[in-house]
């Protein structure tokens, strides 16, 4: 029965320009997120700004577009809506008639209609129709009543061309279009917070870039699969997904034979940032993004976070679950589906080698001494590791 979805969007700060911008990257996110759905569709934009997705095919699958339209960043909330071709009164009022007997399981709630003529040559004002359509609902369902207060159903009918009727509002996912803030590059694990983290950063408009470390054969293929399949989950929100694969395994070995054991995680997480920077620079990424919170584990004190950072020389790294306890961001995996995949049991890189005993409070001048002691190597290794990264390109279309 519907025939086209009104899409509501925040036009908080986003005029002039930069509001073409907005709804242009809002319109292309609806495309890519309906290419999955059966039926054809066109995203439209009428001269008010008003975005819709209309359906074009016989059939299409209804819930199918929810679920697509609820995964599209930007869109606030949007509206399913019945399309009547004959404008007339007494249509009309068998329209609406038909509307809430569709639309609504349970006739027992207070409602309003709200008509907009949008050519004020109709030949009756809007609340008159209200009045005749108010009266045809009342009639068919004598359990409704009217409430222009405070309505518990708020029916709105745009007379146009043709007429729209709708009145359910499905919540949105929020945020900003991908593609309206730039791109990023999210070092992403197989664990629970990374995939969350890129969900954040896309949620603002960035469009995720995300590079693996592994090391195998001390990582399996299966572990290799998971982050593919969680940069697939993640590119439900956050469109294609761009995944740079880099072994990893001889640049821990030799951290593991040249520096002191305490040290080796913190060492490691700074030379998977500094390749993360590298890559970020070479792809266009503005920022590193991870899945960090304070306190976290060992390596995510304030001292470790200060030295793992300032081995990133030309970008911001920005850390979207900063201030998030361990079961927030539980929740938060759960809701956006990729907290089963998360935790499946593969081993990560990091673990193979890590002390039983990490530094907690590193110092940077005591790491970076460390460090030298990888003088030798290190220049080959990074080589080695730039020109073996695999690219995996994970939900194009
Ligand atoms: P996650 O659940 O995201 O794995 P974590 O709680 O296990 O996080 P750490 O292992 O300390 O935390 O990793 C911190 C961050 O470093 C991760 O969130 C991720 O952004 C990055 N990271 C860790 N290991 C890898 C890896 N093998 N490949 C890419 N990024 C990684
Ligand atoms: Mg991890």
């Amino acid at each position: 029965m519907f025939r086209s979805f009104l899409i509501k969007y925040g036009e908080i700060g986003v005029k002039g320009k930069n509001r073409y911008i907005f709804e242009d990257a809002l319109m292309k996110q609806i495309k890519y997120g309906l290419k999955k759905v059966d039926g054809e569709f066109a995203v439209t934009k009428d001269k008010g700004g008003r975005i819709f997705a209309e359906v074009k095919s016989e059939t299409y699958d209804h819930d199918a577009v929810i679920e697509a339209l609820r995964h599209v960043f930007g869109i606030i909330a949007f509206c399913p809506v019945v399309h009547v071709d004959d404008t007339s009164i007494e249509n009309l009022k068998k329209e609406i008639v038909k509307y809430v007997d569709e639309a609504f399981e349970s006739k027992d709630f207070s409602f309003k209609i709200n008509t907009r003529r949008a050519h004020k040559s109709y030949p009756m004002t809007s609340m008159e129709v209200d009045a005749a359509l108010g009266e045809a609902v009342l009639n068919a369902f004598p359990e409704t009543h009217v409430d222009v207060h405070d309505p518990e159903v708020d029916i709105r009918v745009e007379i146009r061309d043709i007429v729209h009727i709708y009145s359910k509002e499905i919540p949105g996912a929020g945020g900003m279009p991908l593609g309206t803030n730039g791109k990023a590059m999210l070092l992403l694990s197989g664990g629970i917070d990374s995939p969350v983290a890129g969900y954040m950063a896309a949620k603002r408009g960035v469009i995720i870039d995300a590079v693996y470390f592994h090391a195998p054969p001390y990582t399996s293929d299966r572990a290799r699969q998971k982050v593919i399949d969680l940069a697939k989950l993640l590119s439900a929100f956050s469109g294609p997904v761009y995944l740079h694969i880099v072994n990893f395994t001889d640049i821990q070995m030799a951290i593991y034979e040249r520096c002191p054991h305490d040290e080796l995680t913190i060492i490691m997480r700074r030379y998977m940032m500094r390749i993360a920077e590298q890559l970020a620079l070479k792809n266009d990424c503005l920022g590193l993004i991870t899945g960090e919170s304070i306190g976290q584990v060992a390596s995510q004190t304030l001292q470790s976070l200060y030295v793992t950072d300032a081995a990133v020389e030309t970008m911001p790294v920005y850390r979207p679950l900063i201030g998030m306890d361990k079961q927030e961001i539980v929740n938060m995996s759960e809701k956006i589906g990729t907290y089963e995949t998360s935790i499946l049991p593969y081993e990560d890189c990091c673990t193979i080698f890590v002390a039983k005993h990490p530094v907690t409070k590193p110092k940077r001048q005591v790491i970076e001494r460390s460090e030298r002691n990888l003088d030798e190597v290190i220049d080959g290794l990074l080589e080695e590791a730039y020109a073996t990264e695999e690219l995996v390109i994970v939900g194009r279309e």
